[in-house]
């Protein structure tokens, strides 16, 4: 088994591209196979140098690892060209001089005449003395592929079940521009062929690039592939996924806090069916991944799905990946000797780094600012309770349970009015970490500090 990821790079990496290289990776991974990485960059106008080291980088940070390549097929023309003249000298390829003025002249009367537009072979028969005098004249030629008449093309797709297409229905096709590239599905069929690839597995967008790859190889004697074509990733509105839905490119995603493993976890599943919810690292998504799992019917893109993987992650990082992740501005915040027990008490509250900067801020930045609705509370539990508060901690310390029930005791406090003014006074905040965790994080002196300041709030 041997799988491929074949992007052309001509943009950012996003959702649907990655989503096909991980399930080339997966499959492969579940086979014991190779998963190679090749990079589409023959068409020199659209394609850079950046592009191309920018989705190798995204592929590194999701954990995608390609065990052959990359290969640049901008650095194969030889073998291309060397391609060409073999279909020549078979007379399964000739040069076609129709400019595109009567191209689409021809293409227009099809039309009208209610046919689908295709090449009518004008210039499939020209003699070699009419070509010496076109290309003396200083026409441009293309080449186009001489499909042959009344055949069936039948391929047993991997996701999708048989596929027959007929060959009358697909006219000769170009297989080289005038300037000399390449049209992408030549090269990306002879490479598949020469690399070995055994399982295409590919958008559904290419499915009727197909018939006409099977047939360039054939002609070549070249092996080929099984082909896969998955079902397109859509929005809630089953329009095409877009930036509307929800949907960013990766880098987007690195930088706004997403953990990889969320990412893949969730993308695993779109369009794939796993019995498990359970977070899985990629082994074992592979081991549970089979073709048969993979969905014909499009995928639809579900943001609040996406975060429920990604608070799956953070849930699931160590506590060294964990203070990596928040970054810089939240470790320049906390004191070394409080890092543990800072983790311990935010790790179930953040979903991305911005919450833990919020945390660190409202955890060690004194004073602290109250959340607006915290007011009332405050002056509704009155400077009196927090008085009482202030007195238990020299005998409670940073026991809160201990001091909870002692206030409670002394105020006849109890639920909500007892727990959320004292909340409030040492966050600022109506909900957060674990209380708990809070007082053993502060210690006496803030603990005492941050009630102070509630009492003198209180009673204004
Ligand atoms: N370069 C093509 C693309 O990015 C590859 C298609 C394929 O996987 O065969 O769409």
């Amino acid at each position: 088994m041997k799988t491929r990821f074949a992007p052309s790079p001509t943009g950012y990496l996003h959702i649907g591209n990655v989503r096909t290289a991980l399930f080339c990776d997966l499959l492969a991974k579940a086979k014991n196979g190779h998963f190679l990485l090749r990079i589409e960059d023959t068409d020199q106008s659209r394609s850079s140098t950046e592009f191309a080291d920018h989705l190798q980088k995204d592929l590194h940070w999701l954990g995608l690892e390609w065990n052959e390549g990359p290969y640049y097929q901008s650095q194969r023309q030889a073998i291309y060209d060397d391609y060409y003249h073999r279909l020549e000298k078979i007379s399964r390829a000739y040069l076609c001089f129709c400019t595109e003025q009567q191209l689409s002249i021809a293409r227009k009367v099809q039309m009208a005449s209610g046919q689908p537009p295709r090449y009518a072979g004008t210039c499939r028969h020209l003699t070699a003395e009419q070509i010496a005098q076109k290309i003396a004249q200083g026409l441009k030629s293309t080449w186009r592929f001489s499909v042959p008449e009344g055949e069936v093309i039948e391929f047993n797709d991997f996701v999708r079940g048989v596929q027959t297409f007929q060959s009358s229905e697909i006219g000769d096709f170009i297989i080289r521009r005038a300037d000399g590239t390449a049209p992408f599905f030549f090269c990306n069929a002879i490479d598949d062929a020469l690399m070995e690839v055994t399982h295409v597995l590919r958008g559904e967008d290419h499915l009727t690039n197909t018939p006409r790859q099977l047939l360039i190889l054939k002609a070549l004697n070249l092996a080929t592939p099984t082909y896969g074509h998955l079902a397109l990733i859509v929005g809630s509105d089953g329009s095409p996924l877009s930036k509307r839905h929800g949907s960013r490119n990766i880098q987007e995603l690195r930088e706004s806090g997403y953990i990889p493993q969320g990412i893949v976890n969730y993308l695993a599943r779109l369009g794939h069916y796993y019995t498990s919810n359970d977070f899985m690292d990629l082994n074992q998504l592979a081991a549970a991944f089979s073709t048969e799992s993979l969905g014909k019917a499009p995928a639809h893109f579900d943001a609040a799905q996406m975060l429920y993987w990604q608070k799956q992650a953070v849930a699931n990082l160590s506590k060294d990946a964990l203070w990596q992740w928040l970054g810089a501005e939240v470790q320049a915040l906390v004191p070394a000797a409080q890092r543990d027990i800072f983790l311990k008490t935010i790790h179930s509250n953040v979903t991305f780094p911005a919450n833990g900067l919020h945390w660190a801020n409202v955890l060690f930045v004194d004073p602290v600012p109250y959340a607006p609705e915290a007011l009332p509370i405050l002056q509704q539990a009155g400077s009196a309770f927090f008085k009482t508060a202030i007195d238990l901690l020299p005998q409670h310390k940073t026991d809160f349970k201990a001091l909870a029930h002692a206030l409670q005791q002394a105020t006849g406090l109890k639920g909500k009015s007892l727990y959320q003014p004292l909340r409030i006074a040492l966050t600022g905040q109506l909900d957060g970490p674990e209380m708990v965790n809070i007082f053993e994080l502060f210690g006496v002196d803030r603990i005492r500090t941050r009630l102070h300041h509630a009492e003198k709030i209180a009673n204004k």
